[in-house]
């Protein structure tokens, strides 16, 4: 016999089969249920504070050819920039005194020598110029800069970076293959999440929904990744098409899709955090790309971060991974006073000066030590 949602929601484990029907359910008190468990676990497991990370966009400069990508090597339409240490520290100082605690450095990816120096050097004197009374170990930072070999990661470490994002995009190997060239493996994705775990960092992965060809078993394995690679932070959002990639043509296909794949989205969030229970879920800012309260409504699903714009505008506009990004034109503070007010809304308190740790990095480290 089938369970029923509310069955499976009283149990206390998930089995593939509860995953696929929790994720595929369409009555509204079933999806409704859904979202109030997750909230429930949410508050036992991490409390109710949403975590900031200020987001820098520091360069978009590529090497790598993902076929969903506005910023990838191949397209010609983009002006690329980096930009300079004295920016990107002037935009950490910003997020500090904003009272963000924590930023995330982001770029598409190089892996030469000059950009890995590059970025050791930045976290190094971000490390330095953001000490305070308030932040006495500095600010928080996360890095996202893509595939880098294992030397990399021990070096951006060594540096001060503590965590780092790098979606697997879709645990389905085939999927994966459809969505980047040939030369881009799963294999080299999964090694490199195994070589950042290693170096020590608080490792965040994830996925895109609503990806050609994906099913909801697809995206249940997807969870079921989350869980088995012992993911300390997840960040997912829908994929959004770019018009100046190959996959523009599945344009008219994903504009007819829209409702669903948000609603997709937010019960991925919500279904995550009921199997991950006290990992930290960003509300990616893809949501809001989306739907103008997506963010809000990745908060109400079960996420307890969020990133708010700390780019320098002037920048903002030449990363665009895909199109309908949101905060194009407001400057940093007005990001933080519009995110703030948002969150309280909901009836949330933003976290401030603090690295908002995931809960279960914590619970990992004292797993470890125990079987020592
Ligand atoms: N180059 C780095 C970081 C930038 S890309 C890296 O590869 O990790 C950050 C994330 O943006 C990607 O992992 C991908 O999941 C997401 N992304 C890229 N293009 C997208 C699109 N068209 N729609 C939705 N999300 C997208």
């Amino acid at each position: 016999m089938t369970k029923t949602i509310p069955e499976i929601l009283a149990g206390e484990t998930f089995a593939r089969d509860d995953v696929i029907a929790l994720l595929s359910t369409t009555d509204p008190a079933d999806a409704e249920a859904i979202r109030t468990a997750a909230h429930r676990v949410l508050v036992d497991n991490c409390g109710t504070s949403v975590f900031l990370r200020g987001l820098v966009e520091f360069s978009n400069r590529c090497a790598s050819d993902c076929h969903y990508c506005g910023i990838r090597k191949g397209n010609a339409g983009v002006k690329r920039y980096c930009l300079t240490k004295d920016e990107i520290v002037d935009a950490a100082r910003f997020c500090a005194e904003a009272g963000y605690g924590s930023m995330v450095l982001q770029s598409g990816e190089r892996r030469d020598e000059r950009f890995v120096s590059f970025v050791e050097d930045v976290v190094c004197a971000i490390k330095k110029e953001t000490v305070s009374n308030t932040l006495p170990r500095g600010l928080g930072i996360t890095l996202s800069v893509g595939e880098q070999t294992p030397e990399a990661y021990k070096r951006f470490f060594n540096a001060g970076a503590h965590r780092y994002l790098l979606r697997i995009e879709t645990s389905s190997p085939r999927l994966f293959a459809s969505i980047h060239p040939s030369r881009q493996s799963f294999e080299a994705r999964l090694a490199c999440l195994a070589f950042l775990k290693d170096a020590g960092f608080q490792v965040g992965t994830g996925v895109m929904i609503g990806l050609p060809g994906q099913t909801v078993q697809d995206l249940a394995d997807d969870v079921l990744f989350f869980r088995a690679i012992d993911a300390d932070m997840i960040g997912m959002g829908p994929f959004i098409v770019h018009r100046q990639t190959p996959m523009a043509r599945h344009d008219e296909a994903m504009a007819a899709r829209k409702k669903e794949t948000l609603e997709l989205a937010l019960r991925m969030i919500a279904v995550t955090r009921l199997v991950c229970r006290d990992v930290n879920i960003a509300s990616a800012t893809a949501l809001q790309a989306m739907e103008p309260l997506g963010r809000e409504m990745g908060l109400l699903h079960g996420a307890n971060v969020v990133m708010p714009q700390a780019t320098p505008a002037r920048v903002r506009r030449d990363y665009q991974l895909y199109e309908g990004k949101p905060c194009l034109d407001e400057n940093a503070q007005e990001c933080r006073e519009c995110l703030c007010g948002r969150i309280r809304s909901l009836g949330r308190e933003p976290a401030t000066g603090q690295w908002g740790d995931p809960k279960h990095f914590d619970a990992r480290q004292r797993h470890a030590a125990a079987q020592q």
